[in-house]
């Protein structure tokens, strides 16, 4: 079995952040790319926010730049999913993937970020793909000239809702309450817009098509009253659940399986066990502190590394 010093799951800003730094340090790391290679930044439209970039930059382009950093200084990158992991003491602790290599690394640093919540409805599974999508970068083109709809009030709903416009004749974004979660400026942009309709206090009951999407049925939770809006794409911007099932029971996590934190470091409950980014926060999941918490937990694995098994 191969023997790691350091093992990074999940390339988005936080596992290739602290590939950066690990690599940098001489700890050649070596990442497993994970669920989504490159996070949920590959999914994303243009990315306005990130510092250093005066002019907005692509998802998936700020992504292919962190991975080509990392590897300059030596990351490895295996394109595969971990299955299992087994923690022992203070280690090594054991990662089996998909592909059904086994690794062990003397630190691990969990980087596996969050993935988009469904409403859960029957047909939301049944035409998965065939109109429903929770990504609008990845999906919007195929719907240039057709009415869609979106689902959901924060950011990411109005961030999708404006870039559907691109290609959609209309987009309805249907919310549960008749105030938006999402930020003041997104808000303000996705209301101004000319193509963008908005259905308050209202729910999706179901999405209509027989093997293709074309409408929703949706129900006004102040009137009761249900109606039917004809549309070809429906995008849930739900929000995100943790990638960290396969660390249940094995790591402490909060009630949602966020990975809890000692302190402000980046130490898990388990020795030589490290986390960052999205997987272990609920609060800002921002690209720039995930990276910030990539860099952090280089940083504390470093330098247990240093002072358990002198690298
Ligand atoms: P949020 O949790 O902020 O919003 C989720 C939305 O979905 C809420 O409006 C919520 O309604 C609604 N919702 C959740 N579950 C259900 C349900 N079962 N039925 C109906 N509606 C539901 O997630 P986001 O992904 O929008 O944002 C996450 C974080 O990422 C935020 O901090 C955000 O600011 C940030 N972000 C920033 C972006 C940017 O700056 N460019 C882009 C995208 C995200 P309710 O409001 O009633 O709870």
């Amino acid at each position: 079995m191969k023997k790691e010093n350091m093992l990074i799951i999940g390339s988005g800003p936080a596992g290739l952040t602290a590939a950066i730094y690990s690599a940098r340090a001489l700890l050649k790391p070596v990442v497993i790319a994970g669920i989504v290679p490159g996070g949920q930044l590959t999914q994303t439209s243009d990315i306005e926010n990130y510092p250093g970039f005066v002019e907005p930059v692509g998802g998936f382009d700020l992504m292919t730049a962190f991975q080509k950093q990392s590897e300059r200084f030596g990351t490895k990158v295996l394109y595969d999913n971990v299955v299992s992991v087994v923690f022992s003491g203070t280690g090594p602790h054991e990662v089996s993937l998909a592909g059904g290599e086994k690794i062990q690394a003397l630190a691990l640093i969990i980087a596996t970020g969050a993935s988009p919540i469904w409403l859960g409805l029957e047909s939301e599974q049944r035409l998965m793909a065939k109109g429903v999508s929770a990504c609008a970068t990845c999906d919007g083109a195929f719907y240039r000239n057709l009415p869609v709809a979106v689902i959901g009030g924060g950011d990411t709903a109005m961030e999708e809702a404006i870039f559907l416009t691109r290609f959609a004749s209309k987009v309805t974004v249907i919310h549960r309450r008749n105030q938006l979660r999402a930020s003041k400026i997104m808000a303000d942009r996705a209301l101004q817009n000319p193509k963008i309709a908005f259905e308050w206090d209202s729910v999706v009951e179901e999405i209509t098509g027989q093997n293709e999407v074309d409408g929703i049925v949706v129900r006004n939770l102040k009137s009761g009253e249900k109606k039917r809006i004809e549309c070809k794409g429906y995008f849930a911007a739900l929000g995100h659940k943790p990638n960290t099932e396969i660390f249940k029971g094995l790591l402490d996590m909060d009630d949602v399986g966020y990975i809890l934190l000692k302190n402000q470091s980046s130490h898990t409950s388990v020795e030589g066990v490290f986390a960052a980014g999205d997987c272990a926060d609920h609060v800002y999941r921002q690209a720039i502190t995930a990276a910030g918490m990539g860099c952090k937990a280089a940083i504390d694995a470093e330098r247990w590394l240093e002072s358990k098994h002198k690298t």
